[in-house]
């Protein structure tokens, strides 16, 4: 069984769980994207909540600084719904981690958050952990394997989720690639996984 936290399918932002038979269950996302707060001129467009099984991807991007003012204004109105939804979020983050950490205190949010895309040193990693934060990795394990074992290394399995992104890549080899850096059996890793996703599902 995998557990795809994060990918899109037909534009869309999906959670993809696929079974021991490759037959698979795609779970609809909804939320306004940081690079798609232009949009939300003077309002927040409704969104379709009631059948979603997360909000995401949401979050906030420092590369687009010209926006980030309003990024953080929709990201907390996205943290408004997550709460009174009682939806886990997938969230985005470049650039941003001290602010996402400091909105969490802030709004003292208790639903779930997944750190989608993770790619930061242990010690971000460990601050987001002290918030109750997930942390989902994907391209790090490819791009800069050395950072990638270091954070395999110090964080515990219950934290943890794997993607694919827009990577294209099979899931499956994103699975037999963590387990490789980390030593994790195989096996064990994909029931972690699935247990923690267990966990995430049961908020809502
Ligand atoms: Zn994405």
């Amino acid at each position: 069984m995998f557990v795809d936290i994060h990918t899109h399918i037909d534009n869309q932002s999906v959670i993809r769980i696929v079974d021991n038979n490759f037959e698979e269950k795609i779970l609809k996302t909804e939320g306004i994207h940081p690079w798609e707060v232009s949009v939300c001129d003077n309002e927040v467009p409704r969104l379709r909540l009631e059948m979603t099984a997360a909000i995401g991807e949401v979050g906030l991007d420092k590369v687009h600084k010209e926006t980030f003012g309003k990024q953080i204004k929709v990201f907390e109105e996205m943290i408004r719904l997550s709460e009174s939804y009682r939806k886990p979020m997938i969230v985005h983050c470049v650039r941003a981690y001290s602010e996402i950490i400091e909105i969490r205190k802030k709004t003292r949010a208790t639903m779930p958050w997944v750190i989608h895309g993770f790619n930061s040193s242990v010690e971000t990693m460990r601050q987001l952990l002290k918030h109750d934060m997930y942390i989902s990795l994907g391209e790090i394990l490819y791009r800069n394997e050395n950072q990638a074992v270091e954070i395999l290394k110090n964080i515990p399995i219950e934290r943890l989720f794997l993607e694919t992104d827009v990577s294209g890549r099979d899931i499956k080899d994103v699975y037999e690639k963590a387990a490789a850096l980390s030593g994790w059996d195989f096996d064990f890793l994909c029931k972690k996984i699935f247990e923690n996703y267990g966990r995430l599902e049961t908020t809502h």
